[in-house]
């Protein structure tokens, strides 16, 4: 980043001193100050335009800077900015997203419950799980199933089920009563040891259950396509054949859609394309496009019937069913439908693949290219044949890119290369990303350094 003016440099100097990132080392002393947004645009403090490829994190699914969002906003801060959703409070934002939600939602959803991102959807979802069992008379039925390289956010609990040693580290005890799986990341067959990847995953399921005793079991969590893990997409048979087996034992499913509802994968919600019927779904990001913070924790007829009774469901945010929230969400969801965003999602992620997937054929080092919707991740290696990932040699190709090209992309659990841009991403945008990202790949070599 090119520094120009004094304001930039009071910035920088100020965030360095005060402000706190994740995961960014006290050493680095860059910092990609933004300040303005349009569409798939933004600009920085020094003036510098970008082409944002990543949503953020997952998100800005409508586009930066849409004018009827902060009028939403505006207009529901003169109205009600802010009552409580506990005890018998509500609010009429609140109510029609709920219902519009449900609406659009896999069948058997039936209650929502509002948050303000997914760390807290995740928790409240582990603590629903295991609440429904106490209620029903069985509180030993607790445990948690998860996977490795799951994220759940970074909250206790979800944290935990979270299945990233270095995010955990040192900040234990963690919540207990939570075991990781193997996750179905075919491309890994070292992890397999050469069974089918499915059949493997079954059979680690039953494995576990039986070691634990299913009525110990509350639940599973697990991403349709793990995200933050790479854009694992798994079998076509990989759900459909765990939901049976936990079926079998009473074993709840959660399904975290942080990222894959509202579009990201082309559908609203993307458990029923992947063969999942959860019985309590956790939602975020694309919800709001990120213009505020909420999320929704959606739970089927029967869940939500166990965990309301008695004296109340146990869990609840200041924030909760917050009316500007649930305001902007409603006007984001009327976009995403009204300009086809789930079509556009589609088509626009199929070119951004059709563009993408060549580099695995001219590219010793891009072993696999994989993509559902605006979700598109590029599998970095050494060579095709031992598959080893490629070891970060200086800075980290998603930097490089950014730096040289102005595209902003994500290295995502190690090596794999994420692009998850805004839906609105236009055609000529989606060829600039691909360009970017093949333009500095073509010059990584296999130790990870960049020529
Ligand atoms: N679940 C998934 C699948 C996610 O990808 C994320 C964040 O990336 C979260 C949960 C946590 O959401 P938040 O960062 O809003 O707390």
């Amino acid at each position: 980043m090119t520094i120009q003016s004094r304001t930039d440099i009071d910035l920088l100097r100020t965030d360095i001193k005060h402000l706190v990132h994740p995961h960014l080392p006290s050493s680095e002393t860059q910092r990609v100050i933004m300040t303005e947004g349009r569409g798939c645009r933004l600009t920085d403090a020094s003036g510098r335009k970008y082409l944002d490829a990543t949503g953020g994190l997952w998100l800005a699914q409508i586009g930066h800077g849409r004018p009827e969002m902060a009028e939403a906003a505006a207009e529901q801060m003169r109205t009600l900015e802010y009552f409580t959703s506990f005890w018998d409070y509500s609010n009429d934002k609140a109510i029609e997203l709920s219902e519009r939600i449900i609406s659009l939602a896999p069948e058997n959803m039936s209650k929502v419950f509002f948050t303000s991102g997914g760390s807290e959807g995740d928790d409240a979802a582990i603590k629903t799980a295991r609440y429904y069992h106490y209620v029903n008379g069985r509180p030993n039925k607790n445990w948690i199933i998860s996977r490795r390289t799951a994220y759940h956010g970074l909250a206790y609990g979800g944290g935990t089920a979270t299945g990233f040693a270095d995010m955990a580290e040192g900040q234990g005890p963690h919540l207990p009563n939570v075991t990781h799986l193997t996750p179905p990341h075919g491309y890994r067959t070292h992890l397999f040891n050469g069974e089918d990847v499915t059949d493997y995953c079954v059979r680690e399921l039953e494995e576990r259950i039986q070691q634990i005793g299913p009525e110990n079991i509350a639940a599973m969590i697990g991403e349709p396509i793990m995200g933050v893990g790479g854009f694992i997409i798994p079998p076509a048979d990989y759900w459909p054949r765990m939901q049976e087996v936990l079926d079998r034992h009473d074993i709840l499913l959660i399904s975290d859609e942080v990222v894959t509802a509202f579009g990201r994968t082309g559908s609203w919600f993307a458990s029923p394309d992947h063969g999942m019927r959860p019985d309590i779904i956790v939602t975020a990001k694309g919800i709001s496009s990120g213009y505020i913070p909420l999320g929704a924790v959606l739970m089927s007829e029967e869940i939500g019937q166990a965990v309301t009774g008695g004296h109340g469901y146990p869990v609840g945010y200041t924030y909760s069913g917050h009316p500007v929230a649930c305001a902007v969400g409603l006007k984001n969801l009327e976009i995403i439908e009204s300009e086809n965003l789930l079509a556009a999602s589609k088509s626009t992620g199929a070119l951004l693949y059709a563009l993408a997937a060549p580099l695995a054929t001219e590219l010793d080092i891009v072993g696999e290219v994989r993509h559902a919707g605006m979700g598109l991740a590029l599998e970095l290696v050494t060579d095709k044949t031992s598959r080893t990932p490629l070891p970060q040699n200086g800075r980290s190709v998603a930097d490089v890119i950014r730096d040289e090209t102005g595209v902003i992309v994500r290295v995502s659990s190690p090596t794999n290369l994420v692009l998850s841009p805004p839906l609105v991403m236009t055609e000529d945008e989606a060829v600039t990303a691909v360009s970017a990202v093949a333009s500095v790949l073509r010059r990584v070599r296999p130790d990870g350094s960049i020529v």
